[in-house]
């Protein structure tokens, strides 16, 4: 059988050469890594969560016409998605205050924003990712004023989107980063969601209790990741079979 191509190797995911043109094959890790990968473990499950919880985002995200690389879950640890060129930044919402936000002005973690606040990091592990504004993004040429208005429009729509989702669930949506794809149709470009949405690149707490259910269980010292994030699974319907703890065996008479 014949080795495919590797194309990209990130610290959560590996990008294959997809079967036919402009595709490429997502494989899930369960390494996990925090602080610009100061912070380095595998957990084991976790991309298999991920895939399957990026599939139900991506795909509700579709069926409401916000366009994502998304096509198909392929198994346990792979998706096949569109190939696109990322746009360099890192595109993050917030609902409330918490990380980097409450750090930087001083906010109790918790704090409701007045309203949901829209941030770019420029992608560069050297430089890890740091905070740029929309004169950096302009003058650098990351991405035109055209291409800033629909990248807020689709920020905004897939934080209504994840907001109601989860609080149907009993989770707040603190905040989360998503990447943004360009695909090339004939004379026009298009942006769409890429890389994926996840308890990895969410920030989810409990309603009632405020019980952390994301990647701060791991950055934090919190406790089972995995366990974090089959909850968020389970309570959203989408807990992968093979993933779950084996029920026991019931015994016949
Ligand atoms: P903060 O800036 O407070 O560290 O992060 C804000 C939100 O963006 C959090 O939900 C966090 O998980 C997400 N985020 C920021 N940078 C990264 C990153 O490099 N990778 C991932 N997976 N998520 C990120």
């Amino acid at each position: 059988m014949a080795r495919r191509k590797k194309i990209y190797e990130g610290k959560a995911k590996i990008l294959y050469e997809g079967p036919e043109p402009g595709t490429i094959v997502q494989y899930f890790k369960d390494d996990a890594t925090a602080f610009n990968a100061e912070k380095k473990d595998v957990i084991e499950g976790k991309g298999v969560l991920n895939n399957r919880l990026s599939e139900f985002f991506m795909t509700g995200l579709g069926n409401i016409g916000v366009p994502t690389h998304f096509i198909k879950r392929l198994n346990m640890r792979e998706q096949l998605v569109r190939s696109c060129e990322i746009v360099p930044l890192e595109v993050i919402v917030r609902n409330y205050a918490a990380g980097t936000l409450s750090k930087r002005l001083g906010l109790e973690e918790g704090t409701q924003l007045p309203r949901p606040i829209v941030e770019y990091c420029y992608k560069d592990d050297k430089l890890g990712d740091p905070l740029v504004s929309e004169e950096h993004i302009a003058a650098f040429g990351w991405a035109s004023q055209h291409d800033m208005d629909d990248i807020i429009a689709l920020a905004l729509r897939v934080n209504d989107y994840l907001s109601g989702l989860l609080y149907g669930v009993g989770i707040r949506l603190v905040d989360f980063k998503i990447e943004i794809g360009r695909v090339y149709e004939g004379d026009f470009q298009r942006l769409i969601i890429a890389d994926e949405i996840s308890p990895d690149s969410c920030r989810l707490w409990d309603i009632e209790t405020g019980q952390k259910l994301d990647k701060d269980v791991f950055r934090r010292d919190l406790g089972s990741l995995t366990d974090a994030y089959t909850e968020v699974a389970r309570r959203l319907g989408v807990m992968p079979k093979q993933a779950t703890h084996p029920t026991k065996p019931t015994l016949i008479n």
